[in-house]
């Protein structure tokens, strides 16, 4: 199943290249009550609701896809976590380019672990990128993206697909700098997540995904995931050692080499085998 999010906060389900609104299945969340539990409401009841929203979308007109505006498939993640330097080729760059590292020693995942990227970042691809600092450099980033359906701690490898209720293509959007990676990562739609979310089980091996982004049509990253170097599983099993997943909790993988600035006006174009393509549109954030 694929689930989208889009115009005034409705819900459909993208068959082929159109959208079918399923909105009316939503009446059947059960009601909340502060404090909200963790996590994002819908992801946590998607199994229970995927029977519903499967008939009200046979009950609706279709659109194309292109006539509305995609926003996060995920409205309310606990948390969004980002993978550093996930890829070999990526730290490779990294060390050559000092406009990447600025003057710092680059190691991998392994010494560094994860870091978050703030909630309020998250975009859809319809509301597009907003630049906060035209004169440093503001770079893309395109990953494999995981939405967690069942929670759960200390998640062992072995288990830890089954956690997964949806992949999605995921932007970690950076400014760099000497920041911290979750200031400089976490700015306002900094993160989007599209176009729409992607059940797991239409994703036979996560670990073989090509992914490419592609800016104003120039491709900038071509990699597969079976280059990362903690795959899913292993993100999964890593971060629940740290901390509670929750449903709808965000895992962006780490993004392959070929990284680069993005400008006001230009247009990332990403995509991810099995999942989709998305265009995001860049432009500068007036204050
Ligand atoms: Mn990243």
């Amino acid at each position: 199943m694929r689930l989208c999010r889009y115009d005034d906060d409705r819900i459909g389900l993208v068959r082929g290249n159109e959208i079918f609104d399923a909105t009316a299945a939503l009446d059947l969340l059960p009601a909340l009550t502060w404090p909200v539990p963790q996590g994002d409401h819908l992801i946590a009841n998607l199994d229970a609701l995927r029977p519903a929203l499967e008939s009200a979308a046979d009950e609706s007109r279709p659109r194309a896809i292109g006539s509305v505006s995609l926003k996060s498939p995920v409205a309310n993640p606990g948390k969004i976590i980002g993978a550093p330097v996930n890829f070999h080729k990526h730290q490779e760059e990294a060390i050559a380019d000092a406009a990447i590292n600025l003057g710092r020693d680059i190691k991998t995942i392994d010494t560094y672990g994860l870091f978050m990227k703030s909630n309020t970042s998250l975009v859809g691809p319809g509301e597009g990128v907003a630049l906060r600092f035209p004169d440093r450099r503001n770079d893309h980033e395109v990953e494999l993206a995981m939405i967690i359906g069942q929670g759960g701690s200390d998640i062992s490898r072995e288990d830890a697909l089954s956690h997964v209720a949806a992949y999605a293509i995921g932007l970690d959007m950076t400014v760099r700098g000497t920041e911290d990676r979750s200031l400089r990562k976490g700015v306002d739609s900094y993160s989007v997540l599209g176009p729409w979310l992607v059940t797991a089980d239409e994703i036979a091996n996560p670990d073989k995904l090509d992914l490419e982004i592609r800016v104003n049509g120039d491709v900038r990253q071509a990699s597969n995931t079976e280059m990362l170097i903690f795959d899913c599983a292993k993100l999964i099993e890593y971060a629940s050692s740290f901390m509670t997943l929750y449903p709808g909790d965000i895992i962006m993988t780490g993004t392959p080499e070929g990284v680069g600035p993005v400008r006001a006006g230009e247009v990332m174009q990403a995509s991810i085998a099995g999942i989709g393509e998305m265009s995001v549109a860049v432009r500068a954030h007036l204050a």
